[in-house]
């Protein structure tokens, strides 16, 4: 897939700047995922969670979240259950000229990908689909700002776009007989992304309550790489499959903990141990693996089709339609 190709991916290119929260950098990469959404998904809802956090070491700052959502049409808001994709498009301030590449560029690129394999497979199905008011699947994705910390990493100093968003979406309140009594209850799954696109990852299961997920990611991984669409040659990347319930521990402190402290289903794909560049200047372009980018878009763009249970002609012709297809096959065959 060229739109995300470390080199000069259209995707991915744009986002390959120091962008720390505040700054131009950080304004040009929210235009460049507005501006995305705007000119190719005009059907996706954007929401600009936009404001300032007075309590930082450099004193006021404007951080901004983005929000890209799209429900089935007609469906009441209250009612709409979500999958959220996240991941955090600032830098990290220090060093000077940091880019970050897997902290969190190429996330942020391929859940552009991710979103316009989607869109075309969601239009087809909702162009068919009788009986609409019964979808009530929707999909979500999250643009965090002020992950990074400014100076040093604190309760305070770090996640300001999570902590607010978290916040706010708590208190917006659905009127009764919602279903779904408050934006954050229409989270049905959160997945947060961060480090990704380097050679090598090991992804371990964090979370006992969504280990289900984990394990659809693993089945995945494993029909993408026994077809020809991957080229990623390396241990599997969600090998933790077997997991006892008994040593589930994470102390990985990112943007899904203020959703989670209010009861949100989390699934964080980082691996551990992080990527070497991890936080230096060698985490730029350089640092991402163009067959790992390419399996990655493959994982994500085949769970979230599968998620948003679209139809595989709709979309004939994308390769993570392709691994969706096979592996309905394999369920098949299984069956
Ligand atoms: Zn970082």
């Amino acid at each position: 897939m060229p739109q995300l190709d470390p080199e000069n991916g259209a995707l991915l290119s744009p986002l390959l700047i120091p962008r720390p929260s505040g700054t131009e950098g950080a304004k040009k990469a929210l235009k460049f995922l507005t501006d995305f959404f705007e000119k190719e998904l005009p059907e996706w809802e954007l929401i600009l969670d936009n404001f300032t956090d007075t309590n930082t070491p450099h004193g006021p700052i404007n951080f901004v979240n983005l929000i890209a959502r799209r429900d089935p049409p007609g469906a009441q808001k209250g009612e709409v259950g979500r999958l959220v994709v996240a991941a955090h498009y600032d830098s990290k301030m220090l060093p000077e000229g940091f880019i970050g590449a897997t902290d969190s560029a190429f996330s942020c690129a391929m859940m552009l990908y991710v979103a316009k394999v989607l869109d075309a497979a969601l239009t087809a199905k909702w162009a068919e689909e009788h009986g609409l008011e019964e979808d009530t699947r929707g999909i979500e994705l999250i643009f965090f700002d002020g992950e990074e910390a400014m100076v040093t990493w604190t309760a305070t100093d770090s996640l300001f776009g999570a902590r607010h968003l978290a916040e706010v979406w708590e208190e917006t309140i659905h009127h009764p007989p919602a279903s779904r009594p408050s934006e954050l209850s229409s989270i049905d799954l959160f997945l947060l992304l961060d480090l990704l696109g380097a050679a090598g990852p090991r992804i371990p299961s964090y979370f006992a309550t969504t280990h289900w997920a984990y394990k659809h990611l693993a089945r995945l991984e494993a029909i993408i790489r026994a077809s020809a669409l991957s080229q990623a040659s390396s241990k599997p990347w969600f090998f933790d499959t077997a997991r006892s319930p008994s040593v589930w521990r994470s102390t990985i402190d990112d943007d899904h903990v203020p959703f989670m402290k209010r009861g949100v289903e989390v699934l964080h794909l980082i691996p551990t141990p992080f990527p070497g560049v991890w936080h230096t200047m060698g985490d730029d372009k350089n640092a991402l693996d163009v067959n790992v980018c390419r399996e990655w878009a493959l994982v994500m763009g085949g769970f979230v089709l599968e998620w948003m249970e679209v139809g595989v002609p709709a979309a004939v012709g994308s390769a993570p339609a392709q691994a969706v297809s096979k592996a309905n096959g394999v369920k098949r065959e299984l069956k």
